[in-house]
């Protein structure tokens, strides 16, 4: 007889419990899947990435009919925007994606899906509401959710966070944002393109912190140019509810006390880990500062109990937690030893123009004491780039005294999916004479991959050295030309 009633279990209904779920079932393991919301998804598909990218289309759809005379076309008239439209149109795109992420869709791949808190019992038994389940192994997968910082006032301020932001029944006329990260920077975007006043606070001297600040300030540029105010270098000392208003008050570096003033107020100020409720002081799991303490094969201290995703509180992103369930799979299901490698874990930054990344930027070479180089193309000098209207960029190519690339950023037009080759390259070993020798498709954006690669090579192949050879051997005469 069974020892568990499950082979595995896996509490949290997001990108990493569903990619261990599904597989595990796949791979003939009797799965429970636990999720406390009324339905599976997580925090990307009804919070973070789909309804934030969702809004980005239609804030960008709306700066293109603004700026419609820079593409030779008469000014368009510009109706305010009826923010219950917009949050339709997120909730449908939502909806289309649920079925794939659907209880029965689960059940078809042999899965059992259980609605409702996840609450240990001891280490291979959980609680859902009144039913009890055991299994050999247990993933916790919950995922994180806004943080709330011990700001003064903050508690008795209504403020809004991305759980709430993407419902609101009316645009706001304008909006204070507390912190410049990703989440917070995207948003300031999206809503300022739409007709709400934006200001950003930042605690920082820059805003998307982790890249590197010439990038950073590009993007703060084009924002500050479509009406973003920014406040760098900014402590928020309290907030403050005046019913319609919300006032932030905060210090700049130099001391001086700033009032701010705006109908919402968005807190973008990081994430915490859900850990609460779920028992684990209990059961003795250890935790880390960040989240659940994992080994680099993503095991608690308990070893049949794994941990993936944002609630480990490493690179919290949709494919980050997708690909640590992959890790979690083959070692609780394979019984492979696999440890995570995050060198060549990509990112993206969904602004306009969107920054994207692989592998060390250059601060994190200059901390790391690598010897490196840097090889920059820009967007204006690529023509599909001045075709589209979108030539505000750069990619830049860093490569290590061996001259094998170490990372790459881009800030351009459609950069999450110009990083895509360079996920290829990078992983696959490929060499840059393949990607300078390789064909690209013209005119397209993509070629400005090749072409920073070809800036690397051309200092090479047209050397005075290569041209003397030639002379020697071909007899050739030089320049025809001597302007
Ligand atoms: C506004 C925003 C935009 C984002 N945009 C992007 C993006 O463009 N690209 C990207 O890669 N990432 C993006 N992210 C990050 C991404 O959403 C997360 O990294 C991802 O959702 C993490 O997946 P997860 O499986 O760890 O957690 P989640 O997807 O949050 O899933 C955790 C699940 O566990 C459930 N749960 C929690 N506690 C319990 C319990 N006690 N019992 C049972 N179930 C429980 C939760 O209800 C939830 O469904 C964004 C995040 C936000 C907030």
């Amino acid at each position: 007889m069974a020892k568990y009633d499950f082979d595995i279990g896996v509490i949290g209904g997001g990108a990493a419990g569903l990619t261990v779920a599904s597989g595990a079932s796949q791979f003939g393991a009797k799965t429970l899947l636990v999720e406390k919301e009324k339905s599976l998804g997580g925090d990307c598909l009804h919070f973070g990435c789909v309804p934030s990218k969702t809004l980005i289309k239609t804030a960008h759809v709306r700066h293109l009919m603004k700026n419609s005379k820079n593409f030779g076309l008469p000014e368009a008239a510009l109706e305010p925007v009826d923010f219950r439209s917009v949050a339709k149109r997120i909730q449908s795109v939502i909806s289309t994606i649920q079925k794939h992420d659907s209880e029965e869709r689960f059940c078809k791949l042999g899965v059992k899906v259980e609605f409702g808190d996840a609450v240990f019992a001891d280490e291979h038994k959980v609680n859902v509401g009144g039913k009890s389940y055991s299994a050999g192994k247990w993933v916790i997968a919950t995922g994180s959710s806004p943080a709330a910082p011990p700001i003064e006032g903050l508690d008795s301020t209504p403020y809004i966070t991305n759980k709430e932001i993407f419902s609101l029944d009316k645009l706001p006329e304008s909006l204070i944002c507390i912190g410049g990260g990703p989440i917070g920077i995207e948003m300031a975007q999206a809503f300022n393109r739409l007709g709400t006043k934006v200001t950003v606070i930042e605690r920082g001297g820059q805003i998307l912190g982790k890249e590197d600040s010439d990038m950073a300030e590009q993007v703060m540029e084009v924002m500050k140019s479509e009406g973003v105010v920014f406040h760098l270098n900014a402590t928020t000392v309290n907030t403050k509810d005046h019913g319609q208003e919300k006032e932030v008050v905060l210090k700049s570096k130099e001391g001086k006390t700033v009032s701010l003033k705006a109908e919402k107020l968005l807190v973008a100020l990081g994430r915490q880990p859900n850990i609460s409720g779920l028992g684990l002081d209990d059961i003795g799991l250890k935790l880390s500062r960040r989240g659940i303490e994992v080994d680099t094969r993503l095991r608690t201290n308990h070893k049949h109990i794994y941990g993936a995703g944002d609630v480990i509180g490493g690179y919290q992103f949709t494919h980050a937690a997708g690909y640590e369930g992959g890790v979690v799979l083959t070692n609780a299901i394979l019984h492979l030893p696999k440890k995570t490698n995050y060198t060549n874990l990509p990112w993206c930054t969904y602004t306009d123009p969107e920054l994207a990344n692989i592998g060390m930027n250059e601060r994190a070479a200059k901390d790391a004491g690598i010897e490196y180089s840097v090889w920059i193309e820009e967007f204006k000098d690529n023509d599909r780039s001045l075709a589209e209207g979108e030539e505000i960029g750069r990619i830049k190519m860093i490569l290590d005294k061996k001259e094998n690339p170490i990372g790459v950023q881009i800030l351009g037009p459609q950069a999450g999916n110009l990083i895509s080759e360079w996920v290829a390259v990078m992983n696959g070993g490929i060499k840059l004479s393949t990607v300078a020798s390789s064909i690209h498709p013209y005119p397209t954006i993509g070629e400005i991959n090749k072409k920073v690669v070809g800036s690397f090579f051309s200092g090479k192949i047209f050397s005075p050295k290569v041209k003397k050879a030639l002379k020697l051997f071909f007899h050739f005469k030089g320049r025809g030309c001597d302007i």
